[in-house]
């Protein structure tokens, strides 16, 4: 008889927000008339750009004309998105990154799920608490054995390793979901020093690299030295250019990383020619004109836009004398509830018809406070906020 991963027993009932989902879709059964505003799932409003829509509509005209159909593409994706991304890189952040280190893929949450395939069961995570809740769940499928180092209010949500601190694979998130907090260039230098003398690897997570704007921050962990010898960095167009529905991400692979004798960026290579077939042809060439100027720009318009519903958020908290922080160099405000996340959750759906995300859902270091994301519109962000003020003023 067929015998089930028993791993998955060890996961909670439901992925956090399709538990927020749920209880949504319940209050909203329940009270049909009530107009619920969602500050809740990290999922964009803005539509694709001009110069996206445009490259994405020459692309499927090509695929109906023999002469320049594509069928199968390269699994780690063509070369000419490659190319725009190495040069991303190159201007973003003065960062040399190679044609062949860089994958491209249909998202940076099934980069991050897959790339546990590398690695034995038998190996510490280090998870950051609270953090995407994915690094957890994938391990956790895996049977491996999960250790936390904890974020709070003390260490700016940016815990460092000590000297007894045991990994062997270190997931890191900066710019961070839920908290918004960044690592300093000198922070991450600690952490890549200590995979480094523990023979560690780090998973980088760089979903919302584009957010940052303090030129001070780095936007890549292949910033600081030595990176390129213990890190592997994922990255994703969901946030930067509104592919949430249109699926691309990028991961890099150091061809420096070498454990027992294999090289992580071939074998990665080996993992996804046989498992994975490709990011389609079309939205490479949507991806591409990302990283044109014209399209960067217009990119550049939706960020902004984000980042003025961050900071009306901010200023709202800051009046009403609410503990936040984050929505600076990321579309996360992470403030203190005062009391059980869920709770708090409930009260917000309840009392205000607006939905945010129980921190508890991102860890045990995150009971007590809660993630706003300036995802929405601006005037529906604008209403929210009304209501929160209305709420906390009564
Ligand atoms: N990493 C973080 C920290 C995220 O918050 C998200 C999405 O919310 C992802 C990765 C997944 O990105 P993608 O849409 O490219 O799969």
């Amino acid at each position: 008889m067929v015998k089930l991963n028993t791993n998955f027993r060890n996961l909670k009932e439901s992925y956090l927000f399709s538990g927020v989902a749920r209880r949504i879709r319940e209050f909203k059964a329940a009270n049909p008339s009530a107009d619920i505003i969602r500050l809740s799932i990290g999922d964009v409003t803005r539509p694709l750009t001009a110069p996206v829509v445009d490259a994405l509509v020459k692309a499927s005209k090509e695929m109906g004309v023999a002469e320049t159909f594509r069928g199968y593409g390269d699994e780690q994706g063509y070369g000419f998105l490659q190319l725009k991304i190495k040069e991303y890189y190159q201007k973003t952040a003065n960062v040399t990154v190679e044609q062949d280190e860089i994958f491209i893929s249909d998202g940076a949450k099934s980069d991050i799920g897959n790339f546990t395939d590398m690695f034995d069961t038998d190996n510490i995570v280090l998870v950051p608490d609270p953090v995407y809740p994915v690094y957890v769940d994938s391990n956790l499928m895996d049977g491996r054995k999960i250790v936390y180092i904890q974020g709070c209010e003390a260490n700016g949500f940016l815990p460092l390793p000590e000297e007894k601190t045991q990994a062997d694979i270190i997931y890191l998130c900066s710019p961070n979901n839920p908290t918004g907090a960044v690592y300093t260039r000198e922070q991450l230098k600690v952490w890549v020093d200590f995979a480094l003398k523990k023979g560690a690897i780090i998973l980088f997570d760089a979903a919302y690299e584009s957010f940052i704007s303090d030129s001070s921050l780095p936007r890549s962990i292949f910033e600081v030295e030595g990176a390129k010898d213990c890190a592997v960095e994922f990255c994703s167009l969901s946030k930067t250019a509104g592919f949430t529905g249109t699926r691309c991400g990028y991961t890099v692979v150091p061809k420096n990383i070498v454990v027992d004798g294999v090289s992580l960026n071939r074998m990665w290579l080996r993992r996804q020619t046989t498992k994975f077939n490709g990011t389609s042809y079309i939205v490479q060439r949507g991806a591409e004109a990302v990283f044109t100027s014209e399209g960067y720009a217009s990119c550049r318009q939706s960020i902004a836009y984000y980042m003025e519903n961050a900071r009306m958020i901010a200023s709202t908290l800051d009046k009403l004398g609410i503990w936040h922080t984050g929505g600076v160099n990321s579309p996360y405000i992470w403030l203190r509830c005062g009391m059980d996340s869920w709770d708090y959750f409930d009260y917000l759906l309840r009392e205000a018809n607006v939905a945010g995300t129980p921190g508890s859902g991102f860890g045990k270091c995150g009971e007590g406070y809660f993630r706003l994301t300036a995802f929405n519109t601006k005037e529906r962000t604008a209403e929210a906020l009304a209501r929160i003020a209305a709420l906390y003023n009564r």
